[in-house]
């Protein structure tokens, strides 16, 4: 199974980053799709692992950017969402299978009439919630068809 809450971005507080431009606080691989590939065997990951599950000690690991093009694998449309999500249901959340291999959940932002299994979709940076009480704002990557 395919949990969304690991990619959930890491809450900075506020005090810590003051002079920061708002949307850099969040920095995280689900923001900025950082994963890892092996070297050794070209298999890559996401998120991004220390060490590669084929080659164990032999695999030399090293920093990858997804470009974020991939394929939909499966959806769901989202009826009833999470607080703060409440205001675009219903939308399709979707297992993306990316052009490297690995897969992530995310939003595609389409009509859920639309998505359709197989369907190519692109990365697109756009806000993902925002905290009520402290106005922070949590960014990341959703996906739109390609
Ligand atoms: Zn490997």
């Amino acid at each position: 199974m395919i949990s969304i809450f690991k990619y959930r971005p890491v809450k900075v507080p506020y005090g810590d980053c003051m002079g920061v431009p708002r949307f850099w606080r969040h920095i995280s691989s689900r923001y900025n799709l950082i994963g890892t590939r092996c070297t050794t065997c070209g298999e890559y990951y996401f998120p991004p692992r220390t060490m590669c599950p084929k080659c164990r000690r032999d695999g030399v690991i090293e920093d990858y950017q997804f470009s974020g093009h991939g394929e939909v694998v499966t959806y769901t449309i989202i009826h009833t969402a999470a607080e703060g999500f409440d205001k675009e249901t219903p939308y399709p959340l979707a297992v993306i299978q990316l052009n490297e291999g690995p897969r992530m959940t995310g939003q595609v932002i389409c009509d859920p009439e639309d998505i359709v299994i197989g369907m190519r979709v692109k990365p697109v940076f756009r806000k993902l919630g925002e905290d009520g009480e402290d106005g922070i704002i949590y960014y990341g990557t959703k996906f739109t068809p390609a």
